[in-house]
């Protein structure tokens, strides 16, 4: 019997030139023949007699050739062949184009069944191009059949034939990560029944059982490969912090923080006071109020003899932050300082060097902040914000600082805890899964082109009352490659400043390919209100807290992803005036405005990515390689949310049972999570 390790062209039935035509697919040994699995199916059930045929329809017929089949030369390149085919109740015509082959597998006589599409007219219907086989064969008709992503030169004959063949040839030894005891818990089908309905699915009922199972070993797989590499990269030890009792900071805070905000504080300093270093993620919607954690941390670690550092995007958030640390931190003797890139080298130095000696007690900065010249006396504790973009390597630049260093993440990117579970599998997390008191809810519409007079006439009102609005359009330049009515950043701003209605209003640009520099200095005029309308792309997204912009206009708002409207829509509402989102929605339609109105209708950030994602699956809601998650074969992150649920359980029992997998019972799983684990690294 085969090995799964086996080269394709060593099955019986491949071949040489067969494999030679999979492996542009991918396909180089039996494992991967057997894994490719199908992108869909169809339904070749459905028999037919003759005289109730339907043009329009693809159906399987049953018939008797009434004839040799006859072939004609239309012109150069095309062949035709024709036979006409008999029932008890009528007759067809069947024509192949170019498939003389046909000539010779047809016999007046006898009896075949054909699958395919009826055209010509009721009273004449004919069959174009079927596939087709000998009646009583039933390999390719009256079957559920699979189809293949294909590539030149490869059908889904050559393919369906060959999964066929791979999977006879595997006999037993199909891919099975499964311990048994997992499998009979919960009540998953076997590997063989599996591999077999994945691909030959008996009815849609097996097709789903099977797919159930490949979907739960897969992310059983993924879950136990991601908690696996946590405890590698998290065993690190640190010296407990024993810091003062953080009722005192929360005495001087302006407002009540939070039951979530509480317990994300609560969860922080468990870490700090703890033996193992923290690495943790703070999760929360745009406006839920994580930076206070965050302060919190810091003044608990500053309580207890321990530097802090807090790195932020850009310089505006620094600042931002800054301003917010040193107002919090300073009533408690805690020294704040601001580093950044763009300081004279004198008064970098100087911070550096009070940083060096401990004179500075929390550090907030940019990527400033990991030059190699920045030393601590005794960095304890790291914050950096919105993770998704700084990346694994900054943290541990950041965490290379100090003998100990706790890190704490915050990102504005809700996404669904167990989904989040798993991307972020390096990281422990706390949600913040309510808002502060008292915030009006950004009104949000979802409009057509026909409002547009009547937006214009909503911009110019508000920014005559002293509001400051964003305009977003999802492209910098007009490109060759999309199409019409898509706005570009650049030549919007042009025609607004054209427009007689905004006569006066001081419209500026911002986008992604200006300098750092420039886009700081933009960024800057619009927080200190001076400038009205601000066009830009979705650079802003995270963003600097301007409490006078109360209106958000999203262009063409279809082409973003639904949680990124969301962070979009975040930038208003963050004052006390009432704030607005208008999203247009490029002329899309129906089906554009339903997926809008989902924002319209609910604020909660969590809710907005769950949707997201079942709309377009996790590799459009974040570049899913980004995040260091291997390609998926079957699951889907969108779709299988309670399978991920039951998988994660089940790989959380196994592994606090057997740690390492060295169970013999585990010792399948651990080689497959052994091979994910290197396709993360290496991928
Ligand atoms: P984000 O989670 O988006 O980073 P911030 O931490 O910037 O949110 O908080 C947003 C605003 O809400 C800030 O102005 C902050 O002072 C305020 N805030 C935070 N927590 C509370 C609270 N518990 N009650 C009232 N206001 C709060
Ligand atoms: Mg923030």
């Amino acid at each position: 019997m085969a090995q799964l390790n086996t080269g394709v062209r060593y099955i019986k039935g491949i071949g040489e030139k067969r494999a030679k035509a999979l492996s542009k697919l991918g396909i180089e040994t039996l494992y991967d023949l057997v894994t490719f699995f199908p992108r869909g199916y169809e339904d070749r059930r459905r028999f037919k007699r003759l005289n109730e045929l339907t043009p329009g329809e693809t159906v399987c017929v049953k018939a008797i050739a009434a004839q040799n089949p006859k072939v004609s030369h239309i012109r150069k390149g095309m062949d035709i062949v024709k036979v006409r085919v008999v029932d008890e109740t009528a007759s067809l015509e069947l024509t192949f184009f170019n498939q003389t082959y046909v000539k010779d597998s047809i016999k007046a006589g006898e009896s075949y069944c054909f699958y395919g599409k009826i055209g010509g007219t009721l009273l004449r219907p004919e069959m174009i191009n079927p596939v087709f086989e000998p009646e009583d064969a039933g390999r390719i008709t009256g079957k559920i059949m699979p189809l293949y992503h294909l590539t030149a030169g490869v059908t889904q004959t050559i393919i369906t034939r060959a999964v066929r063949d791979g999977l006879t040839a595997c006999g037993d030894v199909l891919p099975d990560p499964l311990p048994e005891t997992v499998q009979n818990e919960y009540r998953l089908a076997r590997s063989r029944y599996a591999y077999e309905n994945i691909h030959f699915p008996e009815s849609f009922e097996a097709l789903e059982i099977a797919r159930r199972r490949l979907v739960f070993e897969e992310l059983l797989v993924l879950a136990s490969a991601m908690r696996l590499m946590r405890n590698n990269t998290r065993k690190h030890s640190c010296s407990p912090l024993d810091g003062k009792n953080i009722d005192k900071f929360y005495e001087i805070l302006p407002f009540e923080v939070t039951k979530a905000q509480k317990n994300a504080v609560s969860d922080v300093i468990s870490d700090l006071k703890s033996d193992t270093a923290m690495s943790r993620l703070v999760q929360g919607d745009v406006g839920s109020g994580k930076t206070v954690v965050a302060v919190a941390g810091c003044w608990f670690t500053c309580t207890a003899g321990g530097q802090c550092a807090v790195m932020a995007l850009t310089e505006i958030l620094a600042e931002q932050h800054f301003d917010t640390f040193k107002a919090l931190l300073e009533p408690f003797g805690i020294t704040v300082e601001l580093l950044c890139g763009s300081f004279s080298a004198p008064k970098k130095r100087k911070i550096k060097e009070r940083l060096a000696n401990g004179d500075i007690d929390v550090i907030v900065g940019t990527h400033a902040l990991l030059s190699e010249d920045v030393k601590f006396k005794s960095l304890a504790f790291a914050v950096t914000d919105e993770q998704h973009r700084f990346g694994v390597d900054q943290r541990a630049a950041l965490a290379s600082k100090g003998d100990y260093v706790n890190i704490l993440v915050m990102s504005a990117t809700p996404i669904p805890r167990t989904l989040a579970m798993i991307i972020y599998g390096d990281l422990d997390i706390s949600v913040i899964d309510e808002m502060p008191p008292g915030r009006t809810p950004v009104e949000t519409f979802a409009v057509g082109e026909h409002m547009r007079p009547r937006v214009n006439a909503f911009i110019k009102k508000l920014v005559d009352e002293g509001r400051q609005a964003y305009i977003v359009c999802p492209m910098v330049e007009e490109t060759e490659l999309l199409s019409d009515g898509v706005k570009s950043a650049v030549k919007y701003t042009q025609e607004l400043r054209e427009n007689k209605i905004f006569a006066g209003m001081r419209i500026e640009l911002i986008h992604g390919k200006m300098k750092a520099a420039e886009k700081e200095k933009v960024m800057r005029s619009f927080a200190a209100g001076d400038i009205d309308i601000l066009v830009s792309t979705t650079v802003i997204e995270v963003g600097v807290d301007v409490p006078n912009a109360a209106l958000m206009v999203i262009e063409n708002a279809d082409r973003f992803g639904l949680s990124q409207l969301h962070q979009l829509r975040g930038r208003v509402g963050r004052g006390k005036h009432k704030s607005y989102c208008i999203m247009f929605d490029g002329g899309g339609g129906g089906i554009a405005r339903r997926r809008l109105k989902v924002l319209c209708g609910t604020n909660d950030g969590f809710k907005i990515s769950e949707e997201d994602l079942r709309l377009r699956g996790p590799g459009d809601f974040f570049g899913s390689r980004q995040h260091g998650l291997p390609e998926l074969k079957i699951a889907n992150f969108a779709e299988n949310m309670d399978v991920l649920t039951a998988a994660k359980a089940a790989s959380d029992k196994l592994l606090d049972k057997d740690p390492h997998l060295d169970k013999p019972e585990n010792a399948r799983l651990r080689a497959y999570v052994k091979q994910m684990i290197e396709n993360c690294v290496t991928g």
